[in-house]
């Protein structure tokens, strides 16, 4: 005998949904301009000053992947992160990405990541409208020139999966 649902096609309906995991639910892409992601980046200019010269907002947690806005007005520190790869898009400004070589005083950071001051690997001019993708477990860092600064959006995506 063929099912049927003509009773409570409502109820089948909510069943399903209870299979569909809640992040796939109604949800649409996002899209940015860039001059709303500067608008967003707003809050950190203030954060930014108060602090190391550094701020971070994140926009939106998945399950294996994040998006951030980041602001700085002095150069980052040196990272490597075992676990997660990093792509970037320039927003404003300009910067320099040093990537690749050898952490200089590298000092582990929590759960599969080193920090450092300074990295030995290659250079590269970043501007507005760039973008930027470093494999999981390169050493990187934004400098930013005297007096200036940058704002760039990130997906942190973990490769652990
Ligand atoms: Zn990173």
């Amino acid at each position: 005998m063929k099912p049927s649902f003509g009773c409570c096609p409502g109820l089948m309906l909510f069943l399903l949904a209870g299979l569909v995991p809640a992040s796939a639910q109604s949800k649409v892409a996002e899209v940015y301009s860039l001059s709303q992601l500067i608008q967003m980046a707003q809050p950190l200019v203030q954060q930014a000053s108060k602090g190391n010269g550094t701020a971070t907002r994140i926009i939106e947690k998945y399950p294996d992947h994040y998006t951030m806005l980041v602001y700085r007005n002095r150069d980052g520190g040196a990272e490597l992160h075992r676990d997660f790869a990093d792509i970037f898009v320039m927003v404003e400004g300009k910067a320099t990405l040093v990537s690749g070589g050898e952490i200089v005083n590298p000092m582990p950071s929590g759960e599969g990541e080193i920090r450092g001051a300074s990295v030995t690997g290659t250079r590269m001019e970043l501007t507005k409208e760039d973008v930027v993708h470093i494999a999981a477990g390169v050493p990187h860092q934004v400098l930013v020139p005297a007096n200036s600064s940058v704002i760039y959006y990130v997906i942190k995506v973990e490769t652990t999966h």
